[in-house]
């Protein structure tokens, strides 16, 4: 039994602007956009089943890969977003599309329970040999969640029952039990699904899959070097060289230092969360600790990205967060959220919440543009203008990663316990809450991330006592919230960055709360040699950058903040449909008195300039151009 549970995003109406528009752009533009690029990239053709098969749309690489081996992950992320999109109102064309898909996934199962389109139409005879490097429990797991989402949207479980059939097969193939293979995915993701099937349909058998394939993982003799063998290849040829590279060097209850392919990192460490809440296993819990912990204070982008290299799609060592070749994809700011949700499950602690609101803000909402049609997979911190966004990608994982969280991005804002509702994200909505039996509506009235003044009224349908924990981020400083005008004393409420209030509620209720959005500058730890003597802004949850289209009087490579300067807030109604940006004067740093000269024995001299900073997440959706996260100053 979990201590704390999110609530369902169904129970949370997005009344306030910013979630709002983000939603809508989502529902009415991207996830059907994505159904035509699923159309004419050639993935929906891949479950016919051609023979022969159609020439390779995406050729393989030098080392034999192509990413047409996980389409069918891609049509099941698909699924879950557009399932989420019927949740809040259903469709009958997107239900008849995914309806034609699943007689698909029906029509090409095999008789053994066995599903994976590329195997069965390109080389059906290597099927599970290859777990470490073809990701046919990653491409389940991402139809499994899918076909959870679809039967919760429409109560239709027809992709259900095709998902439970090959899970059968999962279960027949792999095992601790003799005569079956000791195999685990190479890219996690279906412990997760494996999880929220448990709690679909509340048997252990799928709990306690998600917690085979996690205990299993990086046992010796290692079964990825076992199964290279079997296929005729030298394990120690290995192309990352290192099993680090999915996280199975070493057992994972041993692991304290985060390393190898982001995505595949965060997603495992939200499964341990995950297996930590419902097997009640205290040390899986310290190792998700000592895992986040690490990661936290060495290996992470200000904007909660990531991942910094593009040869591993992931981790290098501590401090090395360069900003323009930064790789930070935008599934790894996903996962992260994925991850510090299950973490506020286990302990209600405000790191998690703190991390959940910078990794949504800013790593992962940047990886979608305003139009809600073009994406972000690299989230550099700074460009010269040349990294733009695309319409498609031929690995197109972050388009419908982004597309699920912000269709289900309600579900992030609360979680319940025993007489107790956790806040953990602000921004205008309407829930409706279930408190140990008692039915409870919520209703912020906001106009966050813009500004800090929050109205909640508490309705409990019958009066009652409870608790309301309150996140207090860790940017707002000064914070100070009252119960009907009466204040209540913040540091002497706060429980681990929660503001806790107990008392008898009855309907009409009011909490307010000011979180002060004050600008704030940001530094990195010296060791982070990229960022010395630089600073970043930062005004509440957002993070702060700078666009050439915005400062167009000198390059931004050339601008300067000083530490002196005041930065001021500026509503700017023009821009974005109403965004804030932030303002301070300047420097830049003068050319026109270097013309035919390369070095000099005195400095540039310098003129000053006013700066003009816009949330990182927004950039790119202008006229393209370069960009910095980080701002010499001086
Ligand atoms: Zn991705």
């Amino acid at each position: 039994m979990r201590k704390y549970a999110p609530a369902d995003f169904t129970k949370v109406d997005l009344t306030g602007d910013f979630w709002r528009e983000r939603l809508e752009t989502v529902l009415t533009r991207t996830i059907p956009s994505q159904y035509k690029k699923l159309g004419s990239e050639g993935i929906l053709e891949s479950l016919d089943l051609k023979d022969p098969p159609p020439p390779l749309r995406i050729p393989r690489n030098h080392m034999g890969f192509t990413t047409q081996f996980f389409w069918d992950s891609d049509i099941g992320k698909w699924i879950e977003a557009a399932a989420y999109a019927l949740s809040h109102r259903r469709d009958a064309a997107i239900e008849a599309q995914i309806d034609e898909i699943v007689d698909k996934l029906e029509a090409g199962q095999c008789e053994d329970g066995y599903l994976n389109f590329w195997y069965v139409g390109h080389e059906f005879d290597k099927r599970w040999t290859n777990l470490r490097d073809r990701h046919e429990l990653y491409n389940c797991g991402h139809l499994l969640e899918g076909a959870i989402a679809y039967f919760q949207a429409t109560g239709r479980r027809k992709m259900l029952d095709v998902m439970e059939r090959y899970l059968d097969h999962i279960r027949a193939t792999f095992g601790t039990e003799a005569g079956k293979k000791r195999g685990y995915p190479g890219h996690q993701e279906i412990e997760i699904a494996l999880v929220k099937l448990y709690h679909l349909t509340g048997e252990k058998k799928h709990l306690d899959l998600a917690a085979y394939f996690i205990d299993e993982r990086g046992r010796q003799p290692h079964y990825f070097d076992i199964e290279a063998v079997e296929r005729g290849d030298d394990p120690k040829a290995y192309v990352f060289g290192s099993h680090e590279y999915s996280q199975s060097h070493m057992p994972v209850r041993e692991q304290t230092k985060v390393v190898g392919h982001a995505v595949r990192a965060m997603y495992m460490y939200a499964a341990m969360a995950d297996l930590a809440a419902d097997l009640e296993d205290p040390d899986l819990k310290k190792a998700c600790e000592t895992l986040w912990s690490d990661v936290t204070t060495t290996r992470m982008y200000v904007t909660g990205g990531f991942g910094p290299s593009a040869s591993n799609e992931g981790f290098t060592t501590d401090y090395d967060l360069p900003n323009d070749t930064a790789y930070a994809e935008t599934c790894a700011s996903v996962a992260m959220i994925f991850w510090a949700q299950r973490m506020l499950n286990l302990d209600l602690d405000g790191q998690y919440g703190d991390m959940l609101e910078l990794a949504l803000f800013n790593g992962a909402l940047s990886g979608l543009s305003r139009d809600g049609e073009h994406y972000f997979y690299e989230n550099k911190l700074e460009s010269d203008g040349s990294h733009q966004r695309w319409e498609w990608h031929p690995c197109p994982c972050c388009t419908m990663n982004v597309s699920r969280l912000v269709a289900s991005v309600g579900g992030y804002f609360y979680s319940t316990g025993e007489d107790l509702i956790a806040v953990h994200l602000y921004g205008g909505n309407h829930a409706e809450l279930d408190v140990s039996g008692r039915k409870v509506a919520l209703t912020e009235t906001s106009n966050f991330p813009w500004s800090g003044e929050i109205n909640l009224s508490v309705d409990p349908e019958s009066p009652g006592q409870f608790t309301v924990k309150l996140r207090i981020p860790e940017w707002a400083k000064g914070a100070t919230a009252s119960v009907n005008g009466n204040p209540v004393e913040i540091p002497a409420n706060l429980d681990k960055g929660y503001l806790a209030i107990t008392r008898d509620w009855s309907k009409g209720d009011i909490i307010t709360l000011d979180l002060p959005m004050t600008p704030e500058r940001i530094y990195a730890n010296p060791k982070v040699r990229m960022d010395l003597d630089r600073v970043t802004l930062r005004r509440g949850p957002l993070v702060y950058c700078l666009e050439q289209i915005d400062n167009p009087d000198a390059p931004i490579t050339l601008l300067a903040l000083p530490r002196d300067a005041t930065v001021s807030v500026e509503d700017r109604l023009d821009l974005f449909d109403g965004i804030v940006v932030l303002k301070a004067e300047g420097k830049a740093m003068r050319t026109d008195d270097w013309t035919g000269t390369l070095y000099r024995t005195t400095p540039p001299e310098e003129s000053t300039k006013t700066l003009t900073a816009v949330p990182y997440y927004l950039w790119a959706n202008r006229e393209p151009g370069p960009m910095t996260v980080w701002i010499r100053e001086h």
